[in-house]
């Protein structure tokens, strides 16, 4: 049987598997519905999640937000959470010792929710998640099916802030995934 949510908060609660845990302030586990059929993976935390020890609460989570809101999806009916539970310094990309240290605990909050539908924000996540092989610019936008889940890779929403065209198409990518939700109908929105 699988970790409830209850067990994976209190094993991570001390964890110093890598390095990004000397700088941290808070470990951001995750945030939103653990009944929901339909998650968010990020990258990592930056300074506002870590000092928050939320998910997106930044000004990119703002203007994933806003997209949200203009979509009529209610953000408290996802689960949002990211590859890395720690802020690495300076907002970097986390490492290759970092990703695979904390790698484990998305996927059992994965094995714990048990979604339909996981939306992949950015190459970190759609390349830990599904291969290194995925490039984000060929792959975002369309649905790619692996054993039972439906993956819908799109930018990350810190892209979008330098970006107007690639704010367009992460909306169109949401827009998808509304859509889809209410075709299997998982989203009451
Ligand atoms: N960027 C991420 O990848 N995740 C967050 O939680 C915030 C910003
Ligand atoms: Fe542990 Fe992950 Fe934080 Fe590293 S990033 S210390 S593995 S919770």
């Amino acid at each position: 049987m699988s970790k409830s949510i209850e067990e994976l908060k209190g094993q991570i609660k001390n964890c110093n598997k890598c390095k990004l845990c000397n700088s941290r302030n808070n470990i951001v586990l995750g945030d939103g519905d653990i009944n929901t059929k339909v998650m968010f993976i990020g990258e990592g935390p930056g300074a506002d999640e870590d000092k928050e020890g939320l998910p997106f609460v930044g000004k990119a989570g703002k203007l994933m937000d806003f997209s949200f809101e203009g979509l009529g999806i209610d953000r408290k009916k996802l689960y949002i959470t990211n590859i890395v539970k720690c802020r690495p310094p300076q907002n970097r990309d986390p490492e290759k010792d970092e990703i695979e240290a904390c790698i484990g605990y998305v996927q059992e909050q994965i094995k714990i929710i048990n979604p339909k539908i996981i939306v992949l924000l950015g190459k970190i996540a759609l390349q830990n998640i599904l291969g290194a092989e995925y490039k984000i610019t060929s792959s975002r936008g369309k649905w790619i099916e692996k054993d039972g889940i439906l993956y819908m890779p799109t930018w990350h929403p810190a892209a979008l802030l330098r970006d107007e065209n690639k704010k367009i198409q992460f909306w169109q990518d949401i827009e998808l995934v509304k859509e889809k939700a209410e075709e299997l109908n998982i989203l009451d929105v």
